[in-house]
């Protein structure tokens, strides 16, 4: 296994001291004390995310992916319960042995990947129990080989059909639960009985919420075999591309040729998860990494929820062939790669600054910043910095808005008939604009008073002069 080190990007200086600006606060990981209020809405996400991955997958698989089909049916029906018990009976996806093969093959072979391909080694933030964790950075090349693969064995070899993901796509979903379901299950007994990190874990007191949002920070097999970076990057993201692609075949198989919708996705998508992997590294510093614990959602999220949700587009163009002008494509285009554009130059001003310690130019001018110190809870003190020009001068969160912009872009290649392939964009507002929020809290437990002041030099949110 060639282990290659890494530049590290990593700003702070340690150093123990007793005069500390401000003790770790207990918001900074996440709330150790949950309300009644935010244990039901856990309850709620817990039951209400599988049952609408299936409706989305019963109203794709049976109604052309019209949202509502579905609950019409039942609403109109003279006695919604036969109605419901009937539509359950013919739409439901069934177990199959043969798309659990592929499942735990893909997956297997997904892990071997990771755990041994040559890889560079880089870093987290500092957890608030004082860990620099090192992580194995090489899904560029796993991406590669895996798409590498699955073109050769279909187009070349013949060992499968290009569609075969769709083909298959009911009993992958009741594998991925499965698996799903098992993961998060087997981290909330592995954090009790043998964690990684003991000082890393929190514990809410509520079992709801623990399943919920994880126990664990950094769960792991061994020194590198990081739960969270495999879970979200190799089941999750490597697949959402192979999903598409798979789609797409499947629409050349219906209809004689690949739309120009079916391609732009597909170019949309694939420059979201190329620009992903080959900045892996940066992925270790942003909230999932730095913040979220391991549970239910990421464990289930990464294996079901977003490869089943985040490819919606691509379910809803086999079903519904969308042609679109030049102008149109084009605009989306346009308005797609603005938004990359956007997302990649915010997410670079960041990284550059911290890497070089605030030492660097932003838009042409030396970087303005606001040095600050945090205490994680071994009582030791360390340095950090908050940019504050250039796009992060403009609003605390401005690479959200190129986010949102490519996110749009991807629901628009669907055209404007129906609601569901615009799932993507409504759901990544609401989890972007409560991740603004759950950031707040977390920075503001972490740098107290340097905070309070880069939210005077930097008062919007997300939009500046509009929130
Ligand atoms: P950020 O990359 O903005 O990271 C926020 C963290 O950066 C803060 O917690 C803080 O951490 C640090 N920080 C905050 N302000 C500053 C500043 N002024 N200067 C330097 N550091 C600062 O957010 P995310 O991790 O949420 O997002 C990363 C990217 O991933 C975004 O572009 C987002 O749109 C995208 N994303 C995509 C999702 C998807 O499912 N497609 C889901 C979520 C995000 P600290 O100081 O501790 O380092």
């Amino acid at each position: 296994m060639a282990v290659q080190q890494r530049k590290t990007v990593v700003t702070e200086t340690t150093t123990t001291t007793k005069n500390v600006d401000h003790q770790v606060g207990k918001t900074w990981g996440r709330d150790r004390d949950v309300s009644f209020g935010t244990i039901l809405i856990s309850l709620g996400i817990l039951v209400m995310s599988p049952i609408w991955v299936l409706y989305t997958y019963i109203s794709c698989n049976g109604y052309q992916c019209a949202m509502s089909a579905p609950a019409l049916e039942i609403y109109n029906a003279p006695d919604a319960l036969i109605a419901l018990k009937t539509l359950l009976a013919r739409e439901l996806p069934t177990f199959s042995p043969y798309a659990a093969r592929l499942f735990f093959t893909w997956l297997t072979f997904q892990a071997v990947l990771y755990a041994f391909l040559p890889a560079q080694i880089g870093y987290g933030q500092r957890t608030p129990a004082g860990h620099l964790l090192p992580y194995k950075v090489n899904g560029l090349l796993a991406w590669i080989i895996s798409h590498a693969i699955y073109a050769a064995g279909g187009l070349y070899f013949g060992w499968w059909k290009l569609s075969i993901i769709h083909d298959n796509w009911g009993g992958l979903l009741i594998a991925a639960n499965a698996y799903g379901y098992f993961l998060t299950f087997f981290c909330y007994i592995k954090a009790h009985l043998f964690p990684s990190h003991a000082a890393d874990r929190k514990f809410s007191g509520s079992f709801i919420y623990d399943l919920l949002m994880g126990i664990e920070f950094n769960p792991r097999f061994g020194k590198y075999f990081d739960f969270k970076l495999f879970h979200n990057g190799r089941p999750g993201i490597v697949a959402w591309t192979m999903i598409d692609l798979s789609f797409a075949a499947a629409q050349y198989q219906k209809i004689g040729y690949v739309s120009n919708s079916m391609i732009l996705l597909n170019l949309l998508h694939a420059t979201y998860v190329l620009d992903f992997f080959y900045n892996e590294d940066w992925y270790l510093r942003t909230i999932d990494i730095a913040h979220d614990h391991f549970g239910f959602y990421l464990a289930w999220g990464d294996s079901v929820w977003l490869p089943w949700l985040y490819t919606l587009q691509s379910h809803y163009l086999v079903r519904n062939t969308v042609d679109l002008t030049p102008v149109q494509f084009g605009f989306i285009f346009a308005v797609g790669f603005t938004g990359y554009f956007i997302f990649r130059s915010v997410n670079h001003q960041k990284d550059i600054v911290r890497s070089t310690n605030g030492e660097c130019m932003i838009w042409g001018k030396p970087a303005k910043v606001i040095r600050t110190s945090y205490v994680t809870s071994d009582g030791k003190t360390h340095k950090s910095l908050l940019l504050c020009s250039g796009y992060w001068g403009l609003s605390r969160h401005f690479n959200y808005v190129g986010d949102l912009l490519i996110s749009l872009a991807m629901c628009m290649t669907c055209g404007t008939k129906h609601l569901l392939p615009y799932f993507y964009i409504i759901y990544m507002t609401i989890l972007l604009l409560h991740r603004i929020q759950r950031d707040h809290t977390r920075c503001k437990g972490k740098y107290g008073k340097y905070w309070e002041e880069y939210m005077k030099v930097v008062p919007y949110k997300l939009i500046p002069y509009v929130y």
